[in-house]
């Protein structure tokens, strides 16, 4: 994925790039991808990583990571080294272009204090609330600090002992010196630098004053020589500050920020202080629960990175904002899977099927081929012997009209195996089916009678005998509402779907006793899993990727109907 050749349908930002390089303004483009290593990247993350680093590759240009640490309190190495496996895996390359902004806070404390020499910058003893109420309002002007007007000496003194440790926390801040009275908020004299007494997670005890993001990130573009410094549609604000700090200093290039929608998806929450406390208050195992919306849930789901990107090409880039349906993302999956899962047998909710005139102690080893239709992939060998187990609800007492699947007298075929008829059943006391009674037809080895006979059902089925015990997980969505952004005041324990996870205990073919984590499959007529890293040698956990069809869509279409 290092250099893309395909075209890529086009956008108002390629548009912007084409223009830039056909007038000269643009040499080579250069992009970065900023996470603020807080938390786990989730599918939002990767529609802007999809964006930076596919332009980066589409006109063979450069994008960077970077990291951007400017928050000591929350950020962690753990999430340094998630961040980076993440986007490794969704398949890009920053080649040797991985930076911190943590990397310039000296260069960024030089340039405060060019700033403040130049009568730019003041340092301010307003505490929060005074700072608030001096702020103004959308329709109402700000009020002029009254430490507005000390001296470029005053201030580079005080700035200094700032840096030293001097003051506590909360007891100054330094101001750009801007326009109390802009229509633009983020311009009345916005903090640059805040005093945290508080351990970096790379710089250590190093500083106790700590650049705000505003200040650090234009700056971090231009050291870096961004061309296109491209963010999410809540920074439109923030824009006439980046370009009047760049404005202010001796940067080495002026880079351009262009805003674009966030991806919003149904059933699905994006902030970062909602996922970390999902992790925190326990309502999922962890930030790759594969129900959750990060990158490494989506991995250990089953979610390949190609249908990622093909989820972020198809939803494209805007202007506007916008929520995706969540099953447009499970159809690039799907899509995906199914061109490259091998195809193999196991019961989610077994019930015992006995062929009584098959010999008691007979195995049968059967060839069965991975995918019917791509032969290059091969075969395995399963055995098939008196007791299977096969699906519950391929059984009906009652054979209703249009039932082609087992019922009393009904012949269907069981893959790869033979014909069966349906003979009997037995009940329980509770009146239960509890086993079905069957007969064969050894003519009909593989699958396939030769007197023509056709049957309308065929089955899936494992040998009880030779079955292994698996766990599966079936998942659901997360979340009840298919907007939980927008619900308020209601705690994540009563947002969450009660079914989001059911776990069953099934019974699968014995070719899978060795798979390894991260090995993806599509059971028979139930859907695609993953192997999940919780599988122990002999006992596989698999995970549902997704379902086979799109169920939702189905609903979805009756409903309007
Ligand atoms: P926060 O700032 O609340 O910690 P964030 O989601 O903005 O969260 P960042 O680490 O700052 O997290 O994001 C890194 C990059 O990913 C930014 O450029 C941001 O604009 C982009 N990004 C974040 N969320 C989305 C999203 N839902 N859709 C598209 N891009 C996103
Ligand atoms: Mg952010």
């Amino acid at each position: 994925m290092t250099e893309g050749t395909d075209k890529k349908t086009s956008n108002f930002i390629r548009n912007i790039v084409d223009q830039d390089l056909s007038a000269g303004k643009t040499q080579q483009v250069h992009t970065r991808f900023p996470p603020e290593p807080n938390g786990y990247l989730h599918v939002g993350h990767a529609k802007s990583i999809c964006l930076n680093f596919g332009l980066a590759n589409d006109y063979r240009g450069i994008c960077n990571l970077r990291f951007d640490d400017t928050n000591p309190s929350k950020e962690e190495q753990e999430y340094v080294d998630a961040i980076q496996a993440d986007v490794k895996w969704l398949g890009f390359d920053w080649d040797d272009r991985l930076f911190f902004a943590s990397d310039y806070f000296e260069q960024l404390y030089q340039y405060a204090e060019h700033l403040i020499v130049n009568g730019n910058a003041y340092v301010c003893h307003l505490d929060g609330e005074q700072m608030r109420s001096y702020r103004g309002t959308l329709t109402e002007p700000g009020k002029n600090s009254p430490y507005r007007d000390r001296t470029p000496d005053e201030n580079l003194d005080l700035f200094r002992r700032m840096r030293a440790g001097e003051f506590e926390e909360g007891a100054c801040v330094l101001r750009a010196k801007i326009d109390m009275s802009s229509p633009i908020i983020q311009m009345r004299d916005p903090a640059i630098y805040r005093i945290k007494k508080v351990h970096h997670h790379r710089t250590g005890d190093d500083w106790c004053i700590y650049p705000m993001y505003d200040f650090t990130h234009c700056i971090s573009d231009a050291l870096e020589g961004i061309t296109h410094s491209i963010c999410t549609l809540e920074f439109e604000n923030h824009r006439p500050l980046y370009d009047w700090i760049l404005d202010k200093l001796p940067v080495p290039c002026h880079p351009q920020q262009i805003e674009f929608a966030r991806l919003n998806l149904t059933h699905t929450l994006m902030s970062k202080r909602k996922l970390l406390a999902l992790v925190e208050e326990g309502h999922v195992a962890g930030w790759d629960d594969p129900r959750m919306p990060t990158i490494a849930g989506m991995r250990r789901r089953g979610y390949t990175p190609e249908s990622l990107r093909e989820f972020c090409e198809r939803i494209g880039v805007a202007k506007a904002d916008s929520t995706v349906d969540l099953p447009l993302l499970e159809f690039c999956v799907r899509e995906d899977l199914n061109a490259h899962s091998p195809r193999v047998m196991a019961v989610l909710d077994p019930i015992k099927l006995v062929i009584t005139n098959y010999p008691e102690d007979q195995v049968e080893e059967l060839d069965a081929a991975y995918f019917q239709d791509n032969k290059a992939w091969g075969s395995r060998s399963v055995p098939f012997s008196r007791e299977l187990w096969i699906e519950r609800d391929d059984f009906r007492e009652d054979n209703p009209k249009k039932w082609f699947r087992l019922a009393p007298g009904q012949e269907v075929r069981l893959k790869f195996a033979y014909y069966v008829t349906c003979q009997d059943f037995v009940k329980n006391e509770a009146g239960d089916v509890v086993e079905i009674h069957a007969t064969y037809d050894p003519a009909t080895r593989g699958g396939w009678s030769n007197d023509g006979r056709k049957v309308k059902g065929t089955l899936h089925w494992v040998s009880a005998a030779q079955a292994l015990a698996a766990e599966v997980r079936l998942y659901d969505t997360l979340f009840l509402d298919p907007n939980p952004g927008s619900v308020k005041d209601v705690p994540l324990s009563e947002m969450i779907n009660p079914d989001s996870l059911r776990v069953v205990q099934a019974w699968v073919e014995p070719s899978l006793a060795e798979v390894e984590a991260g090995h993806r499959v599509q059971f028979e007529r139930t859907g695609y899993f993953c192997v999940d890293p919780d599988s122990k040698r002999g006992r596989p956990v698999f995970n549902r990727t997704v379902t086979l069809k799109d169920s939702w869509a189905k609903i979805e279409a009756k409903l309007n109907a």
